[in-house]
């Protein structure tokens, strides 16, 4: 029985706009010819697929003004040819048996750099030594944070569009999955049940775990699903993603199965409400800041802001847990490109949990909802 002829197969880069790989190092290049340093070796395995399109797991990069050096090992020859010539950047490739840090070192010293930077967020202590004391000991080692990481804060119509896909697939899984909650599935089933429908659907994978969390499960926010079986009376909370080409999704419905009393049915309309409010403040200009206390305000003033146990949200891409943050503490102002979950909850131990998530995209006008599944609680 041929059960894979019903599936659809995963969705692929051809399917998308291209995304603009000359450019991000462009942008790249200009913020160096600002910076203390005139090499970057890039050692973040995202950032290294955010400007090569390399998707292995072992691998370097050197930027300098004038060229792209990637190192990595036998295993990737053939894949980190493809893979970085289908960019149509620049770059050359060196496969090798044994360290590619010392062959990053001489590459940098080949090309003049005479100040490389590392990534202080990756780089190891041991490794940092090294470079200092071993590998470049002709210029100067500094510590660089967010550099790769700012340029990704801007999303291209490529990335846009792969996010959006990623978006409309988890909408459609759970649309089809959901009427099994009445049926008094276990966590893990309905968890299960959700992921294969994601996967069919044309899902290179899944975003992260998925969250199912039901009756008093849900006043975990990051519950892992159980054999708890789902029964009336619960409110069930499903935080959970697709993910395409790299790029994920994140939403978060919470459903109510029958009747689930007041003080849950208050619980529920206090956390739309406060989704609502952070959603429609979304906008170019505005601090991250802002969006957090438009929705921490909708549930203070509810008398439940002791249950808000988390940030409003986080930036979405090739991680699921990106910059911007949009918490009470972020410094960040939103601007057009940037991709960011708005996702107040509450969390009450003797009801359970409500969350209500969405993705959005800042627009010039304002934001797009990429995550368009039904916010109404009732299950049916
Ligand atoms: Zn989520
Ligand atoms: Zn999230």
């Amino acid at each position: 029985m041929a059960v894979t002829e019903n599936l659809t197969p995963s969705l692929s880069a051809d399917q998308f706009p291209p995304m603009e790989f000359p450019r991000r190092t462009e942008r790249l290049r200009k913020m160096m010819s600002e910076a203390s340093w005139d090499g970057l070796v890039v050692t973040n395995l995202t950032n290294i697929r955010y400007l090569t399109g390399f998707t292995g797991s072992a691998g370097i990069l050197l930027v300098t003004a004038e060229e792209l050096v990637f190192v990595s090992d036998g295993r990737y020859r053939d894949q980190a040819a493809a893979e970085i010539q289908a960019t149509g950047i620049e770059c050359r490739i060196e496969i090798v048996a044994a360290d590619p840090d010392g062959c990053i070192a001489e590459a940098a010293k080949l090309a003049g750099v005479t100040s490389v930077g590392l990534e202080a967020q990756t780089v190891t202590w041991a490794a940092q030594r090294r470079w200092q004391s071993e590998l470049f000991t002709t210029g100067e080692i500094a510590a660089t944070n967010g550099v790769v990481e700012e340029l990704r804060l801007i999303k291209d119509a490529g990335e846009a569009a792969r996010i959006r896909a990623a978006c409309a697939i988890a909408d459609e899984a759970l649309l089809q999955i959901r009427p099994r909650l009445g049926d008094g599935p276990t966590e893990i089933e309905f968890g299960l049940e959700l992921d294969s429908r994601m996967r069919e659907l044309g899902a290179a994978d899944l975003s992260f775990e998925t969250i199912v969390a039901s009756g008093p499960n849900g006043a975990k926010p990051h519950h892992r699903p159980s054999s708890r079986r789902i029964v009336e009376g619960d409110l069930v909370v499903i935080d959970f993603g697709a993910l395409i080409d790299g790029y994920h999704s994140d939403m978060t419905r919470t459903v109510a199965v029958g009747d689930v009393g007041d003080e849950r049915r208050n619980m529920l309309d206090v956390v739309l409400a406060s989704q609502q409010a952070g959603v429609d403040a979304v906008r170019p200009g505005i601090a991250a800041a802002e969006v957090d206390a438009a929705c921490r305000k909708v549930i203070v003033d509810a008398g439940l802001g002791e249950a808000f146990l988390h940030s409003t949200g986080h930036g979405v891409g090739l991680d699921i847990h990106e910059e911007p943050r949009v918490s009470t503490r972020s410094t960040a102002t939103l601007r057009p490109g940037h991709v960011v979950t708005v996702e107040p909850g509450v969390y009450l131990p003797e009801l359970g949990g409500v969350r209500i998530e969405d993705t959005l995209l800042v627009t010039e006008g304002g934001c797009d909802r990429l995550t368009l599944a039904p916010k109404n609680p009732a299950l049916v």
